[in-house]
């Protein structure tokens, strides 16, 4: 992409109501523009960071049998009716919304009770199971305080994935399957390293949960962890008989401020019974669907990894996720030349700065922005064959023949 042609530009200024750090930094560098609070756009640049997420989760689901699917954002309440969700008691985030024929729609903050419904038109016998549906879907969620930028919102992207199984069996075999998946979703995602499996409340359809935590210090969350037994606890269930089943005691523990990125839970009968999906199995016996949900916060895992690298010149992102390789930087007659034709090469991996700026302010635009390699071809680094090469990350700045870098391209 040609930052000529790109509408976005780098900002001096962020919303006075901003505080989380990466907000500023996303804004700024041109990610996302702040629509209301908790209200956020994604722009070119921050479209191609959550479209890479979202490719790294649809590998990893897939390879594991998953289908993607898309339900719909409005929810009928009849079916939040059956399970107890419906009323502002039971769930106090629902968006709700009038027909203006009468009557009220949803905004789904969540989406076990229509996909359970949808099920029933597909789900007759065991040989129709198991099935593994996901999607990728705008969540609403009246949250009562916005906050920390992109990580927590009104309105945000999340992965939800529900599983039906015949039995317990198949269920927990598909359960551990994901539990692996999610592990190489966050280490392709650049965060695998301080991304931990936590065991947090199973309510009472199982004895855990388990939640994805990524350590941050300004998560929203406290983790406790042993790194002898590399266990580590949500603060919820910090209890003496979980304690013991551990064989840890509270002071083995060390306390860690993390963002939960995603979790994973066993639903059992939770929604498939008071809905009503049934299959009959090989002796004709009438069951009921044994269900899981497991859930990524697409738009808050980016959040996070904003968050996470930022350093005081700006954005840093890790390869895989980041909106392009390389920015580029032609300096002179034959650097510009020599820049703009490598962009038209390999549009899908060079951001080329050819605006009518000073150099200085390029530079700082690039650390902004955060591409994890800056390549500067100048006529003076032509003469002698090379392109200066720095890695964003470690700050380090090295030449390299120009056409090693052509042929890494
Ligand atoms: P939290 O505990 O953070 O409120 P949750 O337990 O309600 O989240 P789920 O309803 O299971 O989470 O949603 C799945 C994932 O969606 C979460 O793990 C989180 O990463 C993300 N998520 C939840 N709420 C928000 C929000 N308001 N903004 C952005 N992402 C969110
Ligand atoms: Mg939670």
């Amino acid at each position: 992409m040609k930052l000529s042609n790109s509408f976005v530009k780098t900002l001096r200024d962020t919303p006075a109501d901003e505080t989380a750090a990466s907000a500023k930094a996303l804004i700024r560098a041109g990610y996302v523009h702040k629509e209301l609070a908790g209200v956020y756009d994604f722009l070119p640049l921050g479209l191609r960071v959550l479209e890479n997420i979202k490719h790294i989760i649809r590998e990893e689901l897939n390879a594991i049998g998953c289908q993607e699917l898309q339900l719909t954002a409005l929810q009928n309440p009849e079916l939040w009716q059956k399970t107890n969700r419906w009323s502002d008691q039971q769930v106090d985030i629902w968006f709700k919304t009038a027909l203006s024929a009468g009557g009220e729609l949803g905004l789904a903050p969540t989406h076990e009770e229509p996909i359970t419904n949808l099920m029933k038109s597909y789900v007759k016998s065991y040989k129709d199971l198991p099935i593994y549906a996901y999607q990728f879907q705008t969540k609403f969620r009246n949250e009562l305080r916005a906050k920390s930028g992109i990580m927590r919102t009104r309105e945000f992207l999340m992965k939800d994935l529900y599983s039906f199984c015949a039995d317990e069996e198949t269920h927990n075999a598909f359960y551990h399957e994901v539990e692996k998946a999610y592990a190489r979703i966050y280490e392709r995602c650049g965060i695998g390293d301080c991304t931990y499996q936590t065991f947090a409340s199973g309510g009472i359809f199982a004895k855990f949960s388990h939640e994805f935590q990524t350590l941050l210090p300004v998560g929203e969350d406290t983790v406790y962890y042993n790194k002898d037994k590399s266990v580590v606890l949500n603060e919820e269930v910090l209890l003496p008989e979980v304690l013991d089943e551990f064989g840890l005691k509270k002071e083995d523990l060390q306390s860690e401020n993390a963002a939960e990125v995603g979790n994973i839970f066993t639903l059992k009968y939770k929604y498939s019974e008071p809905l009503g999906l049934k299959f009959t199995d090989k002796e004709n016996k009438e069951q009921i669907v044994y269900m899981g949900c497991y859930g990524i916060g697409v738009s808050r895992v980016m959040g996070v990894i904003a968050e996470k690298f930022l350093d005081d010149k700006g954005l840093v992102w890790p390869e895989n996720v980041a909106p392009y390789k390389y920015h580029i930087i032609g300096i002179g007659e034959e650097g510009s030349k020599t820049a703009a034709e490598l962009e038209a090469k390999h549009p899908a991996e060079i951001l080329l700065d050819d605006r009518d700026m000073r150099p200085g302010a390029k530079f700082a635009d690039a650390d902004l922005m955060g591409m994890p390699y800056r390549v500067v071809i100048s006529d003076k680094t032509l003469a002698s064959g090379e392109v200066e090469f720095t890695n964003r990350k470690t700050g380090e700045t090295k030449l390299l023949r120009f056409e090693n870098f052509c042929d890494n391209l």
